[in-house]
């Protein structure tokens, strides 16, 4: 029986795969760490397979012919190494993780990779650069969070970055049984020391240990299922968009650039 969900490559067949004429893959990374006291662990990978799954089924009904590969679960974790069982994998290992998964992409004629990124502490953008180099595929990065900042600021009332009203909304949308709302700290976070840090210009890693209280940043007392919702359809549509467009373009000797 063939597959309803024919963009996720795990739950499709060789059979599939030749008559689809695949033109992007996408791989998403996400992180296995601490989420305050009321967030799961893999909290960034519910998020970032949610979130790339529904923009993958949207761009597929619209024409599109990506596959979804499955998710890389570990991230960079120097920023919560004080914490158990934050699980670090370097960030070199996953840039080559990117390389090879390029390289088996070339290998078998698909030309786009869109990496999507749903992690504060992976950093993909110097990898991109040396792809250049190394392989004709054209790879671009999406961090999930960027794509809709805009409605972040207007749905949510508390900012933060890490087990904040955001991320708690969405996983209570996504999977409410493994939220512990009752045990979730304030979020409070230390304020630099330094001026220019504060001003945004100076920066450094920030030992979450020391700037949190149990990992959280941002209060997320205020989040909802609902908000939750209304985030992620606004994110995925936005993806969705991006895959249609990127996958019917054709590269030629001026892409990525209008001739
Ligand atoms: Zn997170």
């Amino acid at each position: 029986m063939p597959s309803q969900f024919p963009w996720r490559l795990a739950e499709i067949t060789l059979k599939d795969v030749r008559a689809a004429n695949i033109q992007a893959a996408v791989l998403t990374f996400g992180a296995t760490e601490p989420h305050n006291l009321h967030l799961p662990y893999a909290t960034d990978n519910f998020q970032v397979e949610a979130i790339a799954d529904k923009a993958c089924g949207l761009a597929w009904e619209k024409g599109a012919r990506v596959a979804l590969l499955p998710n890389i679960p570990f991230g960079a974790e120097q920023n919560l190494f004080a914490f158990p069982l934050a699980i670090h994998v370097e960030q070199d290992i996953l840039n080559q993780i990117v390389e090879s998964v390029a390289k088996s992409l070339e290998r078998c004629g698909i030309q786009k990779l869109v990496i999507i990124n749903g992690h504060g502490g992976n950093d993909f953008k110097a990898c991109l650069r040396t792809m250049l180099a190394r392989t004709r595929v054209f790879c671009s990065l999406v961090n999930w969070y960027q794509s809709s900042a805009d409605v972040a600021k207007t749905l949510f009332e508390n900012p933060g970055d890490h087990a904040d009203e955001m991320e708690t909304s969405l996983i209570q949308a996504l999977r409410p049984e493994l939220v512990d709302m009752p045990s979730a700290d304030a979020g409070t976070m230390r304020v630099s020391r330094f001026d220019a840090a504060r001003k945004g210009w100076a920066w450094y890693p920030r030992p979450f240990d020391r700037l949190t209280t149990n990992s959280g940043a941002g209060d997320p007392r205020k989040a909802s299922a609902d908000k939750g919702r209304t985030y992620l359809d606004v994110v995925e549509s936005r993806i969705a968009d991006y895959l249609v467009e990127l996958s019917a373009a054709e590269i030629d000797d001026t892409f990525p650039f209008r001739a």
